[in-house]
């Protein structure tokens, strides 16, 4: 994709410790400034709400650092939840939304999702919404059916190339060791162009991430892939050294 700068996305889910978030944000610091400051892709990691502000005094500009869910309010009586003005208060950039242990766990819905994408863009977050089809739901042959769905019903009023990411991670793939062969990424990432460019004025720009068993040995041949602008990597973001060989092929 012209123009469009490639992230590599680093989420730690439920992982992690202060001396991980120090050795893992060290590792990586190091590693760019090796390479001379900045890679052709942008880094973001998104560890757990206690570690956001440990992470963000540890990197500099170049790493960015994401929250991996917001609440759709601003403020108020919801315990246990956190706000999208919060994280960017202390210095967030991005917010991971939707994913799919959220809408399994939690319940998410599509409309909530896009609740927490506006709530996200007011507080200048940029959003990743997450979407994918499940094992059953591919065998039914429905997997762009669902990804439409999903895409259509999560994404925010307002939202642009400069604020949405979208990340397509087949529910299969999280975690397995499994991916789709590199044609059945192309033809998920390629109706989700169409949709954007059909949805949004900056469709052809907003930048689409493949998430799901993402490894430093087959990041090249998913990265090279049309309309893969990046990766969301789960397991393999939690060792600098793999999340690293990860950003480069991005
Ligand atoms: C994820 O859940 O965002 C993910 C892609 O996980 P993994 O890389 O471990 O498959």
């Amino acid at each position: 994709t012209p123009n469009v700068r490639p992230l590599a996305a680093g989420n730690w889910k439920m992982n992690g410790s202060s001396e991980m978030t120090l050795s893992l944000l060290k590792g990586l610091t190091e590693r760019l400034k090796s390479a001379g400051g900045s890679l052709a892709a942008e880094i973001l990691v998104c560890p757990p709400f206690p570690y956001l502000a440990a992470a963000i005094a540890l990197v500099d500009k170049d790493i960015a650092v994401g929250g991996q869910d917001c609440h759709p309010k601003a403020s108020g009586a919801h315990t246990g939840d956190v706000a999208a003005a919060m994280l960017a208060d202390i210095g967030c950039r991005y917010v991971i939304l939707g994913h799919s242990e959220r809408r399994t766990d939690h319940g998410e819905s599509s409309a909530e999702v896009a609740a927490k994408a506006a709530a996200a863009l007011v507080a200048k977050l940029t959003a990743i919404i997450c979407v994918g089809e499940t094992e059953a739901e591919r065998d039914r042959g429905e997997a762009l059916k669902i990804v439409e769905k999903q895409i259509v019903e999560s994404l925010p009023p307002a939202g642009s190339a400069s604020n949405l990411v979208i990340a397509y991670e087949p529910v299969w793939a999280i975690g397995t060791g499994r991916t789709p062969t590199s044609d059945d990424v192309a033809a998920v990432h390629g109706h989700i162009r169409k949709l954007l460019r059909t949805n949004l004025a900056d469709g052809g720009q907003v930048r689409i991430l493949y998430g799901g068993s993402v490894k430093p040995a087959n990041a090249a041949e998913l990265m090279a892939i049309p309309d893969v602008n990046g990766a969301l990597v789960g397991g393999a973001s939690l060792k600098a050294e793999d999340f690293w060989a990860i950003a480069e092929a991005c």
